[in-house]
């Protein structure tokens, strides 16, 4: 009983360290999933599911409020934090989803070296890999961006899916051929980045799907 005992507290200090605050808000003490009720409930939590093209896609909140604040900070302020707990919430979500349950491996959209600099972490990256901590998928970081693009953001919808044209390639070495992969981001827009990789990948012989933290209310048009 006593083995079973530390056994289980070690599992708990494993997945929850002792007292963790919440990582969200960093604040208030974390319920079992990494962030506090509070943050919790300004989330609007609702695992939603649409397609793009022919494409399946999940997401975790509405680009909004408490939602859009946490992927500014995210992505502008180095909340490296909010990235490892949305990354294992969503991780949590992708393991409970039986139509995600083929999924082979996990592709974080790539940032282009010079933001890479800015932000110090590719918030995707960050995202992927909790996911696949928490969900055992492994990671393919064979698609890389092989062009800067301008900021998508206050892009028209045309100019955005221009200005991704083409923009992502793959790297020689994993076989894509009828493979499940899962592209991860933090937030989708417009969907053209997503359906730019999403081709690429198609092209290679793999399938896509997709899976963010956030959706705006354009990307389901
Ligand atoms: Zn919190």
């Amino acid at each position: 009983m006593r083995i079973l005992g530390a056994w289980l507290k070690t599992l708990e200090e494993l997945l929850l360290p002792p007292a963790a605050p919440c990582g969200l808000c960093l604040e208030h003490p974390s319920a079992p999933v990494g962030a506090c009720r509070s943050c919790l409930d300004s989330l609007a939590i609702q695992w939603e599911s649409w397609n793009i093209q022919d494409h399946t896609c999940f997401s975790l909140f509405p680009y909004q409020g408490f939602g859009r604040e946490l992927i500014h900070k995210m992505k502008f302020q180095h909340g490296y934090e909010q990235a490892v707990t949305l990354g294992r919430m969503l991780g949590l979500a992708c393991r409970e989803e039986p139509e995600l349950a083929k999924v082979d491996v996990l592709i974080p959209v790539p940032l282009s070296p010079g933001r890479f600099e800015e932000r110090g972490f590719n918030q995707a990256a960050v995202l992927a890999d909790n996911i696949s901590k928490v969900w055992k998928r492994p990671i393919c970081d064979h698609v890389l961006r092989t062009r800067e693009t301008e900021s998508q953001s206050g892009l028209s919808s045309i100019a955005r899916k221009r200005n991704v044209y083409g923009a992502f390639s793959v790297l020689p070495g994993f076989d894509f051929r009828n493979k499940n992969c899962l592209i991860v981001d933090d937030v989708i827009t417009s969907g053209s980045t997503f359906s730019s990789i999403a081709r690429t990948i198609k092209d290679y012989g793999g399938r896509a799907m997709g899976v963010f933290a956030a959706r705006t209310e354009r990307s389901r048009e």
